[in-house]
């Protein structure tokens, strides 16, 4: 199959090590050997899976003549962080529009969104879903009003560009799964936006790996995911003629969002704190820490049994655990 890749930018230290969980493995895995796959060491402040998405997106804009990324997201979205330090290293100017109230203090992905000169305005949660694309184009139309221009990035920089960095990272997969006697798996990721499960699903198509992919999704529901995967999937198709054509079937663990995006229970705060012990691997409160106990929760449901190998994505989020300090302090606070 000839799977010709756009051009990218080198922007993500890679490959990026797969390691193995010995004493997780023995806590969890009822059989099964847990890996991860340190996708939080794509590199130091542009770490995680966003860094991979990105390498393509910005190629992208500097090939079609854009000079500013117009993007969006949470208030502590690490894609906003990471693509305002790839703006910045490129030198490509970078606004940010951010869902939620200005914070009063400049932490975690947000402080480094300033630190690396992006231009930022946090719109409120209800106008900010409203106006979204109203917003992009207004950014937009002011930018063409300086003879500059801007390229709209999607949520997460999922769409059938940012595909390309999953896809990518299948190759690395294969290698890792050879190099460590892998021959079949099962994938699981933490899903937000979707990019990342798109890129993991088709290139486990593609690259023919022995591999399921399964997204844990952070918000929304088991049919958004489904559905964002397949319009990822024909943004794709759509973009890239002469890619060769793969028959995907996305999968999704739904049932670990808790209370909502961003929020996360004392149950993960705990497995946060335990792994962090256990490993010393630092999960996150908002996607990563969600994920893997749905993925914990489901080996003891027996999902994966008959297939030896589960191989975790971690996908980053270290600066959004700082923000977050306080739930891991529900011992000391009043009334908790
Ligand atoms: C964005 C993000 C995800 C989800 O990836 P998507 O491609 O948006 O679905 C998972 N983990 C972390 C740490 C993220 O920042």
């Amino acid at each position: 199959m000839a799977l010709v890749y756009p051009r990218k930018i080198q922007l993500a230290q890679t490959p990026t090590p797969l390691q193995y969980l010995e004493r997780a493995s023995r806590e969890w895995g009822r059989g099964h050997r847990l890996w991860v796959k340190r996708d939080d060491l794509t590199g130091c402040t542009l770490s995680g899976n966003k860094v991979r998405k990105l390498e393509f997106i910005t190629a992208h804009a500097v090939d079609n003549g854009y000079d500013t990324l117009l993007t969006c997201g949470g208030v502590q979205s690490n894609h906003c962080r990471a693509t305002a330090l790839a703006g910045a290293q490129l030198g490509l100017g970078v606004h940010l529009l951010l869902r939620g109230e200005e914070p009063a203090d400049h932490e975690g992905n947000f402080l480094l969104d300033h630190l690396a000169g992006a231009a930022v305005n946090c719109y409120p949660s209800e106008q900010f879903v409203r106006e979204i694309d109203a917003l992009f184009a207004q950014w937009q139309q002011h930018y063409a009003a300086q003879g500059r221009r801007a390229m709209v990035v999607p949520t997460g920089g999922s769409d059938g560009i940012g595909a390309w960095g999953y896809i990518a990272a299948c190759e690395e997969l294969a290698g890792d799964f050879s190099q460590a006697g892998i021959e079949q798996a099962h994938i699981v990721t933490a899903t937000g936006s979707g990019g990342t499960q798109t890129g993991l699903t088709l290139g486990v198509a593609l690259h023919e790996l022995p591999a399921t992919v399964w997204g844990v999704n952070v918000c929304d529901n088991a049919q958004y995911f489904i559905d964002k995967v397949a319009s990822d999937t024909a943004d794709w198709q759509r973009l890239y003629p002469d890619a060769p054509a793969v028959a995907i079937e996305p999968r999704v663990l739904d049932g670990y969002v808790g209370q909502g995006y961003a929020i996360a229970s004392p149950e993960v705060f705990d497995l946060i704190a335990h792994l962090s012990r256990l490993e010393g691997l630092v999960l996150d409160p908002v996607y990563t820490g969600k994920a893997f106990a749905g993925m914990l929760a489901e080996i003891a449901g027996g999902r994966f049994e008959g297939c030896r190998d589960i191989v975790f994505v971690h996908t980053g989020g270290i600066f959004g655990v700082f923000p977050q300090r306080a739930g891991f302090n529900r011992a000391q606070a009043p009334g908790a």
